[in-house]
This record gives structure tokens, sequence and C-alpha cells, in this order.
């Protein structure tokens, strides 16, 4: 069965990390727009440049450049059978754009939920191990800030489809609560 799920969470909810498990487990491909974005700045290309200083403010990327790269994207063949969607939509225009790309929309939503203290937490030792450049205690603050303003409100937008998991827990604990859900889903 073609399986579409999209993950949703503030910054530092794990989201990656179980996106990765999950996307693995179902033989989906695991499309994470902050990955394809990184890997971009990281590559030095015309859209890396384009986007590092507004990742490294913890802003969002602009709606038109984040949609052609998912466009792209779910247009490759991998994709035709099912896909997880990480870090996208991440604000209602996406989402709208998303629909009108993508023939069969989202069946599956998983919002991944941690409260705002242990967020800060998980982020600030994450910004001490990897050194992700956006991983400072100033753009930490403003992705918490974007994520309620800009992504909270799809919460509502995909209402039903939502299904709540907690995050708080080992790794493999939220991962079988997941699996658990999707499972009944
Ligand atoms: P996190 O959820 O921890 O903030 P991500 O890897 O999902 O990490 O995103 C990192 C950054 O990449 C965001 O702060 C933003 O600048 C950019 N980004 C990722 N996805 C999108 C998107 N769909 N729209 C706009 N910007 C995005």
């Amino acid at each position: 069965m073609a399986r579409r799920i999209l993950f949703l969470g503030p910054p530092g909810a794990g989201k990656g990390t179980q996106a990765a498990m999950l996307a693995n487990a179902l033989h989906i491909p695991h499309i994470s727009t902050g990955d394809m974005l990184r890997s971009a700045v990281d590559a030095g290309t015309d859209l890396g440049k384009k986007v590092e200083s507004v990742m490294a403010a913890g802003d969002l990327v602009s709606d038109e450049l984040v949609v052609a790269i998912v466009d792209d994207r779910l247009d490759q063949s991998d994709a035709r059978c099912g896909y997880l969607l990480d870090g996208f939509p991440r604000n209602i225009a996406q989402a709208q754009a998303l629909n009108d790309a993508v023939i069969n929309a989202i069946g599956t939503v998983v919002l991944l939920e941690v409260d705002a203290d242990e967020l800060v937490q998980r982020l600030m030792k994450r910004a001490a191990e990897q050194g992700r450049a956006d991983d400072n205690e100033q753009t930490i603050r403003r992705r918490l800030e974007v994520y309620e303003a800009e992504t909270s409100p799809l919460v509502d937008h995909y209402g039903d489809a939502v299904i709540r998991v907690d995050g708080i827990g080992s790794i493999d604990e939220v991962f079988s609560r997941i699996a658990l859900v999707l499972a009944r889903s």
C-alpha cells in the first residue's frame, strides 16, 4: 500500500531521527527539506548560497524555493510508492502547494509532541555535540517562535488526519509508539 506520511512537530522533537527510522522500516523515501537545504549549503550550490543566511537566522526559506525542491523530489520514481515528508509543509501556503502538486493527498500526519523546556534542552545539547549552524540559543528561540506562528496552524489544517504521539522517552520508546499508532490507522 502506498503510504504518504507527514511528520509535524517543533524543532528538537526528534522528527528527523524518527522519520528516518520509520521511512527505513516502511521502505519509503525520507524526504527532509532541512537535510536537502543543508546539503545545498554544504555543497555551495546557488540554492545553498541563497538560503544559508536565512537558515542560520532560524527563519523560513521562501515558499517558492522550498516548493520547487519538493516538487522535483516527489517527481522522482522512488516516491511513486509513497514517501515520508519531514519539515515540509511548514506553513499553510506550502500545504496548499503540496495539495496542488500531489494527486493523492497526505494520508497520515504524525505530530510529535514535546514541551518547550525539553525542546530547548535537547537543542542546546545538540548544539554542544554537533555544531549545526542554527543550533545556538538565539536561533533556537527564533525557530521555536517560527514553529508556533507558522507551522503549528497545520495541526488544525490537517484535522482528523493528525495522530498525536508523545515525543518524550528514549528513541526506541518513541519509535514503538509511532509504529503502534500507524498500525492502527
Ligand atoms: P528543525 O526542525 O530542527 O528546525 P529542519 O532541518 O527541519 O530543522 O530545518 C532547518 C531549517 O531549514 C529551518 O529553520 C528553515 O530555515 C529551513 N527549512 C526547512 N524546511 C523548510 C520549509 N519547508 N520551508 C522553509 N524553510 C525550511
